[in-house]
């Protein structure tokens, strides 16, 4: 078992890492009167039965909601909390999170709001929500005018990761998971990038000694960002590495042809691209972020977009300042600094 310790000012909690925990669950969720397990479909049916089996003897409700990212609105929210209340959860009940990033943001965003706030507990399912989503706090929806408008910095009670959830994963979701945890080795442990470098096949077929060693990394280090600033005022931006091309590619295509995963690998290419313009990362530090990017088979071609309409899409970032967009760019081998660029000053 790999634990992952994260502490917070106000509240502290485990991320529990291990092949097949879902088997023993109930040692890891502690106790309430109701539980309410929020999953989507695919989920349900793959793990729902698993996790049901855990916590028998148990007041269980559960709530289904269609897979994907149009999911994540407040129509949604609003279904979930009317069940609740339907079902008489009270303040001593807790929330489940089965599922996916869309199915962590969601459900920790009904714990936040419902009678001002109940507990809930993360179980990610995808590499992506296992390596990034589940942990740190952040929850929210997406509004018409902008993703991940409206939410709350809200802290899960445990986080419980089975690293068996993965086999089931489809190849893209798998890939969209690696954008991330590149992410992590160029903002943060230069070692670590060589490590998943060297170790990608390994990592792709999902072997289970290296998957346990990367996501327990992955969770480590952004736990140590979030706890130094659990609300982005300061050094937890730098996440936002590949980000900031990487959204406005999302939302150009209207979250339909790019996952997150593989929009943050495009991104982290060009904006390595704009660091080593910039002078800030010398050829061969740019060449290894290339290569391990290439490796992992995204089509990096994004000359259909202009321009115009991808800086377009980046005005609108939460992370801009004074009419400027933020980027967060590679510095040296395992640091990256924000740079605020005014439109005509962005190449790649
Ligand atoms: P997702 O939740 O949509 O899941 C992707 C697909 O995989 C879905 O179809 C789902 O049903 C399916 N699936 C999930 N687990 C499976 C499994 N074990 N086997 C087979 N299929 C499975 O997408 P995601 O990539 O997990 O999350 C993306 C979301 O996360 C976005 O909304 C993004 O904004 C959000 N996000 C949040 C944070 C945060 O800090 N809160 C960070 C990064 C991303
Ligand atoms: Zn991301």
């Amino acid at each position: 078992m790999e634990k992952v310790f994260i502490d917070l000012d106000k509240k502290s909690y485990f991320i529990h890492i291990e092949k097949s925990i879902l088997n023993s669950i109930s040692d890891y969720i502690g106790n309430a009167d109701k539980w309410m397990i929020i999953t989507d479909k695919n989920v349900d049916c793959l793990y729902g039965e698993k996790v049901l089996g855990g916590l028998k003897g148990k007041e269980i409700h559960k709530f289904i909601i269609e897979p994907g990212e149009r999911s994540k609105t407040f129509s949604t929210v609003e279904k979930i909390l009317n069940r609740m209340i339907e079902k008489g959860l009270t303040r001593k009940s807790k929330i489940i999170a089965l599922g996916g990033g869309v199915v962590g943001d969601i459900a920790g965003f009904c714990a936040s709001i419902y009678m001002r706030g109940i507990s809930f507990i993360q179980i990610p399912t995808t590499l992506l929500a296992q390596v990034d989503s589940s942990v740190g706090g952040k929850t929210g929806v997406n509004m018409i005018l902008g993703k991940n408008m409206v939410g709350s910095f809200y802290q899960p009670e445990a986080v419980i990761i089975d690293t068996d959830t993965l086999n089931t994963l489809p190849k893209k979701e798998l890939i969209s998971g690696m954008g991330e945890i590149v992410k992590y080795g160029v903002i943060w442990d230069y070692d670590f990038l060589n490590l998943i470098e060297e170790n990608l096949e390994n990592i792709l077929n999902l072997e289970e000694v290296i998957m346990k060693k990367i996501i327990k990394k992955c969770c480590e280090i952004k736990a140590e960002v979030v706890s130094k600033d659990e609300r982005e005022l300061g050094i937890r931006k730098i996440l936002n590495f590949g980000h900031t091309i990487g959204h406005a590619l999302e939302s150009t295509t209207a979250y339909k042809r790019y996952t997150h995963g593989e929009a943050v690998l495009i991104g982290m290419y060009y904006e390595a691209l704009m660091a080593k313009g910039y002078g800030y990362i010398e050829d061969e530090y740019f060449k290894e972020i290339e290569n391990i990017i290439k490796s992992l088979g995204v089509s990096l071609d994004i000359e259909e977009f202009s321009n115009d309409s991808l800086i377009e899409s980046m005005m609108k970032d939460k992370k801009n300042k004074d009419g400027k967009i933020s980027f967060i760019l590679p510095k040296k081998k395992g640091v990256v600094k924000e740079v605020l660029l005014n439109r005509g000053e962005i190449l790649w």
